[in-house]
């Protein structure tokens, strides 16, 4: 276990915590009387609480961006790109601290916590880049001595909502892009696991942020809505669930903001017959049952094409007892618990459900999950599942992968095409011209070769396709660079320095 880990550890259990918003550089406990309850899932009880803000609160943390934002946007672009180094220097080496909150507070192991501060690093070390990022263009001599240029502005004030399952990233995903382009930003994490968003703040100012350009408040749908409808706000960020990123998108743009929501997943993975069948199992197994399941990018449909069905259940159960499950703090487990003890039970009734439907259950992760009070599932395989089964249409968000077979490429692909969501997908094959016909013609935002996760990669922008996405701008990258500015247009002309009246040293007829 990490120092960072032991320190924790230490830390006397009773008294719950409390989690307070972040408005203009300082900790500021909620007024509201609203609070949630936070859990460290591993151990399955209640360490901390976290006030949710009412509408009064948001909007002050709304003026108190805005009462930042000439400053921030007037500050040079050198001196921006400075300041992210420096950010990029202290959330580096602040990285296991802010590790071991996702640990704590989510659940995940802590390496898996580990990588995904490092995967939101990287967007910020792409938005170092912010003065080659920001470059407009140039034409000299549109028309007889008239130049005409572009620019990219700041939004003004901007806001993101963020999901349980990358407390970390998901935001850095937005107030990375998002304070680089000038933008201030206020944050509502999601109220599951708050912590993470509290240290990123305290971190940013210690790097020197001025105040106010980065603020918090923490709370639920009543902060959602203020948001939505507060008219200081200019532009949204929502990574979430499907129905509620369809809510973000109609309510942020019926009140005249822009608006990017992504959305939920069910992404698949097609293993055809000449697949490496170990390189296919290796993959299924880290991307089903890697942080629980609880990943957008997760494999939680395998669609198997001809006879190579029988053959890769067996490679997959023969690696199942190896995925070690419990906590997050001890480094020999691979999978921690799930986020609350209701979304477990819910995941775990896809076990029953499915094989109601006809499924049969290759592996019951109640059966293997850890004793004691924690909010545990073992690594779940479903077989033999169809299309028509609850297992297959709902997005699971945990550690059950089902496996679909296919008779045809063309049956496996249909099912991708014809399904809600396209967020990420797989294929595994030897043969080069059958995955470039597969990537040519599926219907999805992030397309793997071989590979389960296709990106994040922090200079591609991320993003899915149908009910993954809601609206036209990925995330980050150099979508986000655009998500977050403003373009104008400059036409201009000067007077002829030789009809100068006043002596420039021109001379007069050239
Ligand atoms: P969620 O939709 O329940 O919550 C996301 C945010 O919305 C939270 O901040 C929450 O407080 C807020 N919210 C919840 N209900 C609300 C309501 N009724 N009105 C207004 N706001 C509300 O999602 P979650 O359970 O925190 O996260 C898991 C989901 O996020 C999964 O569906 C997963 O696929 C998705 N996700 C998608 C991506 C992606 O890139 N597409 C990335 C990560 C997670």
């Amino acid at each position: 276990m990490t120092e960072v880990l032991e320190k924790r550890e230490e830390r006397p259990a009773g008294e719950l915590g409390r989690i307070s918003h972040w408005i203009g550089g300082q900790s500021v406990a909620g007024e509201s009387g609203r609070t949630g309850p936070v859990f460290n899932p591993a151990r399955g009880v209640q360490t901390k609480d976290v006030d949710f803000a009412s509408v009064e609160e948001v909007d002050r943390a709304v003026q108190t961006a805005r009462e930042a934002l000439q400053s921030w946007r007037n500050v040079s672009l050198s001196r921006r790109q400075e300041l992210f180094f420096k950010i990029r220097e202290l959330f580096h080496d602040r990285r296991e601290d802010l590790a071991a909150l996702l640990t704590e507070e989510h659940g995940k192991v802590f390496t898996d916590a580990l990588g995904e501060v490092q995967r939101g690093l990287e967007v910020i070390e792409y938005a170092c880049g912010i003065p080659t990022l920001l470059k407009g263009d140039f034409s000299e001599q549109a028309s007889t001595g008239i130049d005409v240029y572009s620019i990219r502005q700041p939004m003004g004030v901007v806001a993101g909502i963020t999901p349980f399952n990358f407390p970390a990233m998901v935001p850095m995903w937005m107030w990375a892009p998002a304070l680089a382009c000038g933008n201030t930003f206020v944050l509502k994490p999601s109220e599951k696991d708050p912590s993470a968003s509290v240290l990123a703040a305290q971190l940013l100012k210690e790097a020197g942020v001025p105040d106010g350009v980065f603020n918090v408040v923490h709370g639920d749908k009543v902060a959602v809505d203020a948001i939505l409808e507060h008219p200081d706000i200019a532009a949204v960020s929502f990574v979430g669930s499907t129905p509620i990123a369809r809510y973000i998108y109609a309510t942020g743009t019926a009140n005249g903001k822009r608006v990017q929501a992504l959305g939920g997943a069910k992404n698949h993975m097609i293993v055809l017959p000449d697949a490496d069948l170990d390189m296919a199992a290796d993959a299924a197994v880290s991307a089903a049952y890697g942080s629980a399941g609880e990943r957008c990018m997760a494999i939680s449909a395998v669609v198997t094409v001809g006879e190579i069905g029988d053959e890769f259940i067996e490679a997959v159960k023969e690696r199942l007892p190896k995925v070690k499950v419990g906590p997050g703090t001890d480094p020999e487990n691979e999978m921690g618990p799930l986020i609350t003890r209701e979304h477990r039970d819910k995941v775990a009734s896809y076990l029953d459900s499915g094989k109601e439907q006809g499924a049969e259950v290759v592996a019951d992760g109640r059966e293997t999950a850890p004793d004691g009070d924690g909010f545990f599932l073992g690594v779940s395989l479903l077989d033999k599942v169809t299309p028509e089964m609850d297992a297959y249409k709902d997005e699971i968000f945990g550690p059950v992968l089902s496996v679909v077979r296919a008779g045809t490429y063309d049956e496996a692909i249909k099912l991708v095409n014809e399904n809600q969501y396209g967020n990420g997908v797989a294929i595994f094959t030897r043969d080069g011209g059958a995955a470039r016909q597969f990537q040519h013609e599926v219907e999805v935002g992030m397309v793997g070769v071989n590979v389960p996760i296709p990106v994040p990669v922090a200079y591609y922008s991320f993003g899915g396709w149908k009910g993954s996405l809601f609206g036209d701008s990925h995330i980050y990258g150099p979508e986000g660079i655009n998500f977050y500015t403003r373009g104008k247009v400059v036409t201009s002309r000067w007077p002829d320095p030789a009809t100068s009246k006043v002596d420039l040293g021109f001379p007069q007829t050239r």
